[in-house]
């Protein structure tokens, strides 16, 4: 059934509350749903009505497109002055001798290590330390595109932002601007957590606020750079906490149009000062995305990190309003894997990344990192042999 058709189908259904109707037929109106709206849905929608709202939304936008990137991470360090209580992944300074602190020579091996490979993006980000400044990531960034003039630089979160134009007293405008004219052409979402202070100050008390992260945002807006948005679900936080979080994002992006990707990242409890806060499961997940998808209407991309939610979970995200599976990674972050998600060497080849795509029905494109389409994936033919198909089924009302 085609997901108008399946749209439809529950507007029809006697059984669903006026609430939930009236929802449905927000969405079939184009129409965006309030605050209320979305805190009722996540506390009474099912992962069926969910689904059939999500899709509708996804296929309206993408069709059956899925996007991928090829891509590798650098990590410069895992070393951090701030002190985040669900992070499993940093190294507190008086530790540091736990972690690791890349220099600018060091990075550059990496860059170098992808000469011959057809990369299109390298994402960087990590911890927050002094000697990691403006000069170092001006000295990086301008010695990457010396060299790869054509990689996308996508680069750092507010969370380092605000500490580094801090010391170098710069506002956010100037030093975005500066940056990019060192090479930045992009920033990452990381960084966001939950933007409501009462949650936030609870989990990441010391590092940049809701207002300043999204002033970052919004100065690189102005500087026409793209830039992606997360959120950390599945802790101590309310639905209505979410809500408020995507609102901010909604109002932000009607303001400047500058966001590209919304990615809802789930809370881990492994190795972490909130490790006796259970994780959510898959369906609080998939109807994590599908509200995102029907909340966020002027976000154009919903991205699932398969490196951190699993494989068989990122395929079925994409019956719940996901369009973007992220990158092949290539084994080049640590970060989901030391907060115990399943992929602990997350790493796919370009085929591996289209069958997983192809088995639930979707086409794969491989995206830069502004989704400009690079190869059209649905009727390339690999040489080597399928795996295994793995089918799972759409959501179904009734
Ligand atoms: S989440 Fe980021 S800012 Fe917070 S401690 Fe970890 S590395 Fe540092």
């Amino acid at each position: 059934m085609e997901s108008t058709q399946k749209l439809s189908f529950l507007l029809n259904d006697k059984n669903l509350s006026e609430e939930l109707k009236s929802i449905a037929q927000k969405v079939l109106n184009d129409q965006r749903i309030t605050f209320d709206e979305g805190v009722y849905l996540y506390e009474h929608a099912e992962l069926g009505y969910l689904g059939v709202l999500a899709n509708y939304i996804r296929e309206k936008k993408h069709g059956d497109i899925t996007y991928f990137n090829r891509n590798f991470h650098i990590e410069p360090t895992n070393v951090c002055v701030y002190d985040c209580k669900f992070c499993s992944y940093s190294r507190l300074i008086k530790n540091r001798t736990d972690g690791w602190e890349m220099d600018v020579d060091g990075m550059m091996d990496i860059i170098r290590k992808y000469d011959n490979e057809p990369v299109t993006e390298v994402h960087i980000t990590g911890g927050v330390v002094p000697k990691q400044n403006l000069e170092f990531y001006a000295e990086f960034f301008k010695r990457c595109k010396e060299h790869r003039p054509e990689l996308h630089i996508k680069g750092l979160t507010p969370v380092e932002y605000y500490y580094i134009f801090k010391k170098a007293k710069l506002s956010h405008y100037e030093g975005m601007k500066y940056l990019q004219s060192c090479g930045l052409d992009s920033m990452p979402g990381g960084g966001a957590e939950i933007f409501h202070p009462e949650i936030r100050e609870k989990i990441a008390h010391d590092k940049c606020t809701a207002d300043q992260w999204l002033d970052i945002h919004e100065q690189a807006h102005k500087l026409g750079m793209h830039t992606n948005a997360t959120m950390l679900y599945g802790h101590i936080e309310e639905y209505w906490h979410r809500v408020d979080h995507m609102e901010r994002l909604r109002t932000l992006q009607d303001k400047t149009g500058g966001f590209q990707t919304f990615i809802p990242l789930k809370f881990r409890n492994k190795d972490n000062q909130m490790d006796n806060v259970p994780e959510v499961s898959v369906i609080e997940d998939l109807r994590n995305y599908a509200i995102a998808r029907i909340y966020l209407d002027n976000f154009p991309h919903i991205k699932a990190y398969w490196a951190m939610i699993s494989r068989n979970t990122a395929q079925l995200s994409l019956a719940f309003g996901v369009d973007d599976i992220d990158g092949t990674l290539d084994d080049t972050t640590k970060i989901y894997s030391m907060a115990g998600a399943e992929e602990q060497n997350p790493a796919m080849s370009t085929k591996e990344l289209v069958d997983l795509i192809k088995h639930v029905g979707r086409h794969p494109i491989e995206r830069d990192t502004l989704y400009n389409v690079v190869t059209d994936y649905n009727e390339v033919e690999f040489e080597e042999e399928n795996p295994k198909k793995q089918y799972y089924s759409l959501p179904v009302v009734n």
